[in-house]
């Protein structure tokens, strides 16, 4: 059942932790099931671990959502998951994409139902966070060329007033675009640049499996 929240006279569909907890395990899923495929577009431009480590990674998670409590808030969950990543993947996607999910699940603190709006804004300080970290803008070929969109999408959705199924759509779509776009793309972060353009005509790994995570999304609200 989707939950829903009246304010005034208006009422929103809101995620809760069950729906973070099923994104997780549907994204260990898909990385198990694309670990290959991931890890021969990272051998095509970076070390061919991409795959090897998103598997672990969300593997990890996995497993330690059986030791959650059933009453963790959905915050709980975003600070166990991105913890889990860092502690479990060597390569540059485990950190980035760990400080993305801590830092949104630090700013729901303390909620039990979570809008579309404040889950939007919540992945932009995520996306800020890896924007630190990483230091990679748009357009050189990374996982913040596909985040960036996706993120977006769901802004705009939430400004818009979508429900959360056109919302998740849009920002998949929107992951999918940039993931795309990156294979013209000459790499200025992460391995990849050592290629210079010998990384052109291959897309970023970390981008494709940000599609991946954004598609895991879908599915779960719609599974619920
Ligand atoms: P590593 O590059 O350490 O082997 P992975 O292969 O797991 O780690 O991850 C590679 C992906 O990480 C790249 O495809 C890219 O999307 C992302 N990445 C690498 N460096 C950066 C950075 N500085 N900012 C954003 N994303 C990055
Ligand atoms: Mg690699």
């Amino acid at each position: 059942m989707h939950a829903r929240i009246t304010m005034g006279n208006v009422t929103m569909q809101t995620l809760e932790a069950s729906h973070l907890r099923r994104w997780m395990m549907l994204c260990a899923a898909a990385m198990t099931q694309q670990h290959e495929y991931l890890t021969q577009l990272d051998a095509a431009i970076g070390d061919a671990d991409h795959g090897t480590n998103m598997m672990r990674g969300f593997s990890s998670i996995e497993s330690r959502l059986e030791g959650l409590p059933a009453t963790a808030r959905p915050s709980e969950v975003l600070l166990m998951a991105g913890t889990a990543l860092m502690g479990s993947v060597g390569g540059a996607s485990g950190p980035l994409w760990g400080v993305a999910l801590r830092r949104a699940g630090k700013v729901l603190e303390g909620l039990e139902q979570v809008s579309l709006e404040a889950f939007a804004g919540a992945l932009k300080l995520g996306l800020e966070a890896v924007t630190e970290l990483g230091a990679a803008e748009l357009g050189e070929k990374t996982m913040v060329d596909a985040l960036e969109p996706a993120v977006r999408a769901l802004l705009e959705a939430a400004a818009r007033g979508d429900d959360l199924a056109e919302a998740f759509a849009a920002a998949h779509q929107a992951a999918e675009a940039g993931a795309r776009n990156t294979a013209p793309m000459v790499a200025r972060k992460g391995r990849a640049s050592y290629l210079g353009d010998r990384a052109i005509g291959h897309q970023d790994p970390g981008a494709v499996s940000t599609v991946f995570i954004f598609a895991a999304f879908e599915r779960a609200w719609l599974e619920a």
